[in-house]
C-alpha cells in the first residue's frame, strides 16, 4: 500500500495528522524548557541509529520516530526562556495554514499550478507595498531575507548597467551578512562592498554616505545601491532612512532598505513613524517569519517600480512564454516552483487584524524596553546601548571583574545555559567586545520570564566566576 496522500488515503491522513497534532499539542502544554539539553553525542548517536536503507516502517511509526528526535530535543522558540535569535513564536492560523499548504501543494510560479494563490500573494504584495507608502509597487514572496536582499542587489547591479566592473554596494559594518554573500554571488567580488561609518549605535551616518559617494564619482566607481537597515540584527537600531534617502537622490543611486527585522512595524498601532522615509526605497526586504510571527519562510522583496522586476524574468515556452495570457509569479522570481507562503500571512491578516499583529510586536518592544532599564539598574550587569526593537545586548561585569575576564564568560555563559537546556541566549561582538544577547519576540514572555534568565546568566557567570580557575585558564589559553 503505497501512502501518497489521494482519495484513498484521506482517512490515513487525517489519522496521521490527529496523531502528530496530538503529540505536538502535549509538548506545547508540558515541555519545561526550551531545550532537553542532550549534547552533541547524544544526539548524533540516536540519529546515527537510524538505518535509512532499512524496509519502510509505516507512517505511524516513521512520525513517531521523528517525533521521538525532533519533538523531544527541538528548540522551542515558544517558551519563554528562549531568547537567542530572531525567531519568533508562530501564529496558529498560519500554522494551520502550513498543513494546508503542504497538502493541497499549490506551486507559485504559474497560474495553472495555483490560480486563486497567484490572485492572494498579488493582493498581499499590494497590501505590503501599501503599508510601506509604494503607490503602485510589486514585489515577490521569497525564501527569507537573504534571498530578498539577493535579489534586490542583481536588480540594482542591473539597473546600474555596467555589469560589474567598478560597481560599488554601499552598507555599514552593522548591515546583515547576507549584504556582502550577494555581492560574491552576484560576481562583484567581496571588496565591492563599501561600508560607510557609522555613529555611537551603529547607525550609517549620512554625512559619511555623502562624502563616500562623492569619493566614489571623483575616482570613476559607480555607486550601485546604498543598503539602509531597518531594525540592525544585534542592535536593533533603524538607520537614518530619510536623510539617506537624501543623498540617494541626490546621487541618483539605487536605495534598498534591509527590513527582514524591522519590518513589523509596518503595522505597529504605536511606532510606524520609527519606518518614515522607507517609501523613498527603491526596494524593500521584509522578514514575515521575523516579525510577523509566521512559520519558516515567510518574506518578500518588494520594488517601488513595477518595471525594475524585469531584470530576474526570462521566459520559457513551457512556462512562462513572453505572449503568455495568464498572470504568473514566475517572471518577478529568483525560484521557479515556489511556496504558497502568502497563505500563512493571509491567514494570520484575517484571524488577527494587522492591529493584532502590530501590538504583539509592539509588546516585545516594550518589554524590551523595560529589560533595559532593569539591566541599567543593576550592578552585576552592563548594558551595552538600547535599542529600537528587541534585542538587548549586556555583559555579566560586576566592579570585580576585569574586561578580560568579562569577554571570557560571554560564551562559556551561553554554554552552561545552552547546555542545561534551561535558557537560550545568543552572543556577539559589538564595537570588539563579546557580549550576551537577547533577541526578544515573544509577547506571552513577562518582564519575570526574562528575569528568570538574567538569574540564569547571573548564577552561571558568578559561578564561573568563583571558579576562577576556569577564566583563568582560558584567559591563559588566550595568550
Ligand atoms: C535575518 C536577517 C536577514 C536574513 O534573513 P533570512 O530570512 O534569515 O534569510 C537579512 N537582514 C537582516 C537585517 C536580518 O535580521
Amino acid at each position: 500500500m503505497h501512502e501518497l496522500l489521494s482519495a484513498t488515503s484521506a482517512d490515513r491522513y487525517v489519522e496521521a495528522m490527529r496523531e502528530t497534532v496530538d503529540r505536538i499539542a502535549g509538548r506545547l502544554r508540558d515541555t519545561p524548557q526550551p531545550f532537553s539539553g542532550a549534547s552533541r553525542e547524544q544526539l548524533q548517536e540516536l540519529v546515527d541509529s537510524v538505518d535509512l536503507d532499512a524496509v519502510g516502517l509505516g507512517t505511524a511509526t516513521a512520525l513517531r520516530e521523528a517525533d521521538d528526535l525532533v519533538g523531544e530535543h527541538a528548540v522551542w522558540f515558544h517558551h519563554p526562556a528562549y531568547a537567542a535569535h530572531l525567531n519568533c513564536p508562530v501564529a496558529v492560523p498560519a500554522v494551520v495554514a502550513e498543513a494546508f499548504i503542504a497538502a493541497v501543494n499549490p506551486s507559485l510560479d504559474t497560474y495553472d499550478q495555483s490560480t486563486v494563490g497567484t490572485l492572494m500573494e498579488r493582493k498581499l504584495v499590494d497590501w505590503t507595498c501599501g503599508r510601506i507608502g509604494f503607490a503602485a509597487g510589486d514585489g515577490v514572496f521569497t525564501s527569507g531575507g537573504t534571498q530578498s536582499n539577493l535579489q534586490a542587489l542583481l536588480m540594482a547591479r542591473d539597473a546600474a548597467g555596467a555589469q560589474g566592473t567598478g560597481l560599488v554596494i554601499l552598507a555599514t559594518a552593522s548591515s546583515h551578512f547576507s549584504v556582502q554573500k550577494s555581492a560574491r554571488l552576484l560576481g562583484l567580488g567581496d571588496e565591492a562592498v563599501l561600508l560607510v561609518r557609522t555613529d555611537a549605535h551603529g547607525r550609517m551616518d549620512p554625512a559619511a554616505l555623502a562624502g563616500a559617494l562623492d569619493t566614489l564619482a571623483a575616482i570613476d566607481r559607480v555607486p550601485m545601491c546604498v543598503v539602509a537597515t531597518a531594525g540592525t540584527t544585534d542592535r536593533g537600531r533603524i538607520d537614518p532612512l530619510d536623510a539617506i534617502a537624501d543623498e540617494c537622490d541626490r546621487a541618483g543611486v539605487w536605495l534598498h532598505v534591509d527590513a527582514a527585522y524591522g519590518c513589523g512595524l509596518l503595522v505597529s498601532p504605536t511606532r510606524r513613524h520609527l519606518l518614515d522615509g522607507i517609501e523613498r526605497a527603491r526596494s524593500v526586504t521584509v522578514d514575515f517569519h521575523k516579525s510577523f510571527f509566521q512559520p519558516v519562510s515567510s518574506s518578500a522583496v518588494l520594488v517601488r517600480e513595477p518595471a525594475d522586476l524585469r531584470y530576474v524574468t526570462w521566459h520559457a515556452d513551457y512556462l512562462n512564454p513572453a505572449d503568455a495570457e495568464e498572470p504568473n509569479q514566475v517572471d518577478k522570481s529568483l525560484q521557479t516552483t515556489r511556496r504558497f507562503d502568502a497563505l500563512k500571512l493571509w491567514t494570520t491578516l484575517r484571524a488577527l487584524g494587522a492591529d493584532g499583529i502590530g501590538s504583539m510586536f509592539d509588546t516585545v518592544l516594550d518589554l524590551a524596553a523595560r529589560v533595559h532599564d532593569e539591566l541599567e539598574r543593576d550592578v552585576d550587569f552592563e548594558l551595552i546601548g538600547r535599542t529600537q526593537l528587541s534585542t538587548v545586548l549586556f555583559r555579566y561585569q560586576p566592579v570585580d571583574v576585569s574586561d578580560a575576564q568579562a569577554d571570557r564568560l560571554v560564551p562559556l555563559v551561553r554554554r552552561v545555559l545552552f547546555e542545561s537546556g534551561r535558557a537560550v541566549v545568543a552572543k556577539t561582538v559589538v564595537d570588539g567586545r563579546p557580549c550576551l544577547k537577547l533577541t526578544l519576540l515573544n509577547p506571552d514572555t513577562t518582564l519575570d520570564d526574562v528575569r528568570g534568565v538574567l538569574e540564569l546568566v547571573r548564577g552561571a557567570a558568578s559561578a564561573l566566576v568563583e571558579r576562577d580557575d576556569l577564566v583563568g585558564a582560558a584567559e591563559v589559553g588566550a595568550r
